[in-house]
């Protein structure tokens, strides 16, 4: 089975591999991993006026086939930052309906509707917008080891560079050599079953379901990947069932197991016209049980891994960047009030918590390993019914998006329903709320002009804005959450989120 990321592969605690020179370069942040989640991250911390070093153990960008899917949340804050639609200029990136455990699910409309954007494409992107910034992914350099002090981390690299940093997060995947170094704690399942993913070209792929199971229980799922550079369309292919299951991680994946496999499903009906990547995935299933450790933090896959069901793995770690990176800008500007940063951990935690459950139970839904135990068929018939009453579909929508999601806060304005939501985009006459937030600041919508002398002390962190606009007053964060909305209780929250007043 495949290597547990839950075991430690380098056991010992914060020993550096290599004594670290006597006078490391120092920078704010060290962000070690330039996946998805170190890459959002680290243009994060530009955005918020920090310095920032973003490193990874590769001496280039990896190639793999991984993510496909961007969720609604997610795309919002790409808009926030204004980096959505250049991103959807890279090429042909298709949306498509969603689904819970291959359940078809007319998902509530949102402006932004998941859209196939591969994570080769989002880490190619990101990685030019950081070098227009200024900011070069340093590669090769593996992290080995790290010591943290009251002021800050030591890190060492594999080729003997040191650096030290203020604060350093850990978005190295999965295998996390920092959090093995760090020994926390990463419970869960181990994996205990595989399945096949492949992105391949197909012949008939148009006239079937998104989800088809056999008699068997072998299954196929397909998801659109947009065209190749002929404009002929991709598809993610995900194959399963009885006897994939027991295969180990490393066993390599053949056209003739991609070809058997879809003739056990569809007939004659698809065909393999071209494999592009093949690779086998396990359930494995774990959570860190801290993502704060002192003055290292860990996000993305290094704080979670589960299965790739319903394109949320990727998401979650950008949204886990999205969390941390202003509250490491506030921390470094010195301004960061009493327990800001462990709101990271209290906020992102329970959302990873939420991801791991609704994976498990869409892994059980769709009888993964292709048991056909009658119980989990009866289960799957039941929630296929339920999943057509709009309320069900509401509530899975709004899971799988992200848009459901709401961070504790405590309680500043009297109970608004807004507070610790996701900010709608609203339309403010001359400009939107998410284009507001381009600058990476905290933004109070004040429409009657009612706050903007209460807020003034805080001009330096919060933009006013909104002043005539069909709103209500609301606080953002610059991750565009609401953190106060109403009437009562404005300056109480801008110290809590924003420090003391100037
Ligand atoms: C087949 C498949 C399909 C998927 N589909 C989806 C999907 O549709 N949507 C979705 O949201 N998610 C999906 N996922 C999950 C998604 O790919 C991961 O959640 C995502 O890659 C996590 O990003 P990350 O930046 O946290 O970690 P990673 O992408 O693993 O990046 C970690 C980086 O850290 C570097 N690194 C590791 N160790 C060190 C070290 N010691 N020093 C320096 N650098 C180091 C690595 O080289 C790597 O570049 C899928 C995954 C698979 C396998």
């Amino acid at each position: 089975m495949d290597a547990d990321p839950g075991t430690h592969p380098h056991p010992g605690t914060n020993i550096p591999a290599h004594s670290p020179t006597p006078t490391p370069t120092p920078t704010d942040v060290l962000v070690v991993g330039a996946g998805p989640t170190g890459l959002a991250l680290a243009n994060e911390l530009l955005t918020a006026g920090v310095s920032a070093v973003l490193v990874d153990r590769l001496p280039r960008r990896s190639d793999l086939s991984k993510a496909g899917g961007v969720q609604p949340r997610t795309l919002e804050a790409f808009d926030q930052r204004g980096l959505l639609e250049p991103l959807l200029a890279t090429g042909d990136h298709p949306t498509a309906s969603g689904h819970f455990a291959g359940i078809p699910l007319p998902f509530a409309a949102h402006r932004l509707p998941w859209r196939s954007v591969p994570q080769v494409v989002i880490e190619g992107f990101f990685e030019r917008h950081l070098a227009a910034r200024g900011l070069h992914v340093r590669r090769a350099h593996e992290l080995t080891g790290l010591t943290q002090d009251e002021s800050g981390v030591t890190a060492a690299f594999a080729n003997g560079a040191a650096l030290r940093c203020r604060y350093l997060v850990a978005a190295d995947g999965a295998h996390s050599t920092v959090r093995s170094l760090l020994g926390a704690a990463f419970p869960g399942e181990p994996g205990t079953s595989t399945t096949t993913a492949a992105d391949v070209r197909l012949d008939g792929a148009d006239a079937v379901a998104s989800h088809t199971w056999n008699e068997d229980g072998h299954f196929a799922a397909l998801f659109p990947l947009g065209t190749d550079d002929r404009g002929r369309p991709m598809r993610r292919l995900v194959l399963g069932g009885p006897g994939q299951s027991s295969l180990p991680r490393d066993t390599p994946v053949t056209e003739d197991d991609v070809r058997r496999g879809l003739s056990t499903v569809f007939g004659a009906r698809v065909r393999l016209l071209e494999l592009r990547y093949a690779r086998r995935i396990t359930n494995a299933s774990r959570q860190a049980e801290r993502y704060r450790h002192g003055r290292v933090f860990l996000a993305g896959d290094a704080a979670h891994v589960h299965l790739p069901l319903g394109a949320q793995g990727m998401n979650t770690g950008l949204q886990d960047a999205y969390n941390l990176g202003w509250k490491l800008g506030a921390a470094v500007h010195g301004w960061a009030p009493e327990g800001l940063l462990d709101t990271y951990h209290a906020e992102r935690h329970p959302a990873g918590a939420a991801v791991l459950r609704n994976v498990r139970a869409q892994s059980l839904l769709m009888d993964w390993a292709g048991t056909r135990d009658p119980g989990v068929l009866a289960a799957r018939e039941i929630f296929t019914e339920l999943a057509q009453l709009p309320d069900v579909q509401r509530h899975l929508g709004g899971l799988m998006s992200g848009m459901a999601l709401r961070y504790p806060m405590p309680d500043l304005d009297g109970g608004h329903p807004l507070t610790g939501r996701p900010v709608p985009d609203l339309d403010l006459g001359t400009t939107r709320t998410h284009e507001l937030l381009r600058s990476g600041r905290g933004v109070l919508l004040d429409p009657d002009d009612a706050f903007a002398k209460a807020a003034e002390p805080w001009s330096d962190r919060v933009d006013v804005a909104g002043r005539g606009a069909a709103t209500e007053p609301m606080l953002i964060r610059p991750d565009g959450y609401v953190c106060w909305a109403g009437t009562v209780g404005l300056e109480a929250a801008l110290g809590h989120w924003f420090g003391d007043p100037r």
